[in-house]
């Protein structure tokens, strides 16, 4: 069975193609801001002008002929920017005559890694720009154990990055800075039981460089607290729910310090660390295409009537039943 997913709940304008067994195909066509942060309407223009190209592209690759069905990120996400996804997936899916599955962006993160990384009941840090979960299975739910009570991670690195004005998106930009950092200046710590907090440290930090500590110590500073956050939380899910296995998703999945140090929390406590791909970390097409097919496998369907954009779709809302 094949399946075409199509992503764009924010920046990423992306679609893929997966089979049971592999990848087929991503194609992105990113949505990357003239100047400040990510707009919605902006973003969902530039969504709406290219997803045509991109699909017909993708098209000319895999026979049409050949697609089981059609996925799609329903939610969370920008509201403009799920409009056209869903939009372009509902005319998609009534041209080819094929079956619409609208996913749930961020459990297709985290299946798209278990299935690629082999993990079997992990606790997940799921860090993203809009989205910073820590995330465990329990019966036919995932639960989300702890997450931001303010902005998620990748926003932080972006803002702190456009202060010091570097664009967007900042978080590669602070990993490579933070690399040369040497002098560690304290930040705000904010760790509530599972819960985490990183709109503080972000003022704390932006403060550090307006009073002429460098950029690079900025970076590192920034990096070492919050990722320790990050890492307090994952240990304490697994230590809570008696996980060996972590999974870490997201686009900030990409950062290696953070993934060094989860590595060494899972090394010390006997358990084992998992992470996909950086094509298959952030925002992509593949992970929303394995999503669907898992999905319809186990009886999922979206008619047409209920395929309509979920701006605040959470996690908990899809029943899982699948392995
Ligand atoms: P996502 O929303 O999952 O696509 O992730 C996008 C976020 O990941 C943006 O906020 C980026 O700044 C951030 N990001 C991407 N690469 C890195 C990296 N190497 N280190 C830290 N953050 C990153
Ligand atoms: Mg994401």
């Amino acid at each position: 069975m094949i399946s075409l997913g199509i992503e764009g709940t924010a920046w990423s304008l992306s679609v893929g193609v997966v089979d049971e067994d592999s990848v087929l195909l991503i194609e992105n066509d990113p949505y990357i801001p003239k100047e400040g942060g990510i707009h919605p309407r902006e973003a969902a223009q530039h969504h709406s002008e290219r997803i045509g190209r991109l699909i017909k592209s993708v098209l000319s690759k895999i026979p049409p002929e050949k697609i089981d069905v059609v996925s799609f990120s329903q939610g969370p996400g920008m509201g403009p920017c799920l409009r056209i996804v869903a939009t372009a997936a509902r005319v998609l899916s009534l041209k080819l005559n094929k079956p619409l599955v609208g996913v749930n962006h961020c459990l297709a993160h985290l299946e798209v890694g278990r299935w690629r990384t082999g993990a079997k009941n992990p606790v997940t840090l799921y860090v993203s720009g809009g989205n910073s979960q820590v995330i465990a299975r329990r019966g036919e739910r995932y639960r989300v154990f702890g997450e931001t009570l303010d902005i998620g991670i990748g926003n932080a690195l972006d803002k702190l990055a456009r202060h010091m004005g570097l664009k967007h998106p900042g978080g590669p930009k602070i990993e490579e800075l933070a690399k040369k950092g040497k002098k560690y200046h304290e930040l705000p710590y904010v760790v509530k039981g599972m819960d985490f907090s990183f709109s503080g440290m972000v003022t704390a930090a932006q403060k550090l460089y307006d009073n002429g500590v460098s950029m690079e110590d900025v970076a590192f500073s920034f990096q070492e607290t919050a990722f320790a956050m990050l890492a307090e939380v994952a240990e304490r899910a697994m230590a809570y729910l008696s996980r060996d296995e972590l999974l870490l998703v997201g686009g900030v999945g990409a950062n290696s310090r953070l993934a060094a140090m989860l590595d060494v929390m899972c090394d010390e406590r006997g358990a084992r660390f998992f992470a996909p791909s950086i094509e298959l970390m952030g925002d992509n097409g593949a992970m929303i295409a394995y999503l669907g097919l898992l999905m319809f496998r186990h009886g999922y369907e979206t008619r047409l009537e209920d395929s309509t954009a979920k701006p605040d779709f959470r996690i908990e809302e899809v029943e899982v039943n699948w392995d």
